[in-house]
């Protein structure tokens, strides 16, 4: 599954865990490729919307996904989305964005065509760090290191919050939905690899999480 020559570090965890920020720089720090799969969600998300796609159903949002309308490309500091030739990017991030992506993302079918250019990422690459939901459970099951990030929900929600300018309670509510309904899905649901690193990121600072991170990698690499 992994391409023969990528080291894979799979970086999963609830909304606002942390695993944009920590990913890129832990990818940053090693020179490697990174790649945010929640981009494709959003992006497919957003697009579909602004097609005017009925959301609620799953073969006209996969068939959105099989057009050749869109398109997401990596780079060091964002994983790009393109509508036709139009940039996208800076209009996935917001958390009503996020609430269309986990609707779209319970699909089945929806996911499943979005998985080949997932792992497409790993390809002809030295290494690559991939955040997400199901990372290191579905997309790169095979991944050298598999982190699982977790942070108390208030604390999460007053980083987002802070990050979009919204009012707390209403983030709170919108990341709760969005969790239980990531987390509780029949397809890919959010939960820890089984073999994977756990860090709450609660009581630790941002560069103390990317430092646990690339101790890991330095241990797997070792071993
Ligand atoms: O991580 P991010 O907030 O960008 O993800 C947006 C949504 O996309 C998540 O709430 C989840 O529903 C979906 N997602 C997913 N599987 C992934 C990444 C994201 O289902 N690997």
């Amino acid at each position: 599954m992994n391409s023969p020559s990528s080291f894979i570090v799979t970086i999963d965890g609830p909304a606002a865990s942390g695993k944009s920020s920590v990913s890129r720089e832990v990818a940053k720090k090693l020179g490697w490729s990174w790649v945010s799969t929640g981009a494709f969600y959003r992006g497919l998300a957003y697009i579909a919307h602004a097609k005017g796609a009925d959301l609620s159903s799953e073969d006209s949002v996969v068939k959105i996904a099989q057009s050749p309308d869109w398109a997401v490309r990596m780079t060091p500091e964002e994983t790009c989305v393109f509508m036709g030739s139009q940039d996208v990017t800076s209009e996935i991030g917001k958390e009503e964005v996020g609430s269309l992506a986990s609707k779209i993302s319970s699909f089945p079918k929806v996911r499943a065509a979005l998985l080949d250019a997932q792992r497409q990422c790993a390809v002809g690459v030295t290494g690559l760090v991939a955040e997400g939901r199901d990372c290191g459970t579905v997309v790169f099951p095979k991944a050298q290191v598999k982190i699982f990030l977790t942070a108390r929900a208030e604390d999460r929600a007053a980083r987002r919050a802070t990050e979009q300018g919204h009012d707390l309670e209403h983030i709170v509510r919108e990341q709760q939905k969005r969790d239980a309904q990531d987390a509780n899905r029949k397809a890919a649901p959010l939960q820890a690899p089984a073999d994977a690193h756990v860090i709450d990121t609660t009581e630790l600072s941002f560069i103390e999480v990317v430092e646990k991170v690339e101790d890991f990698i330095v241990s797997a690499r070792q071993g």
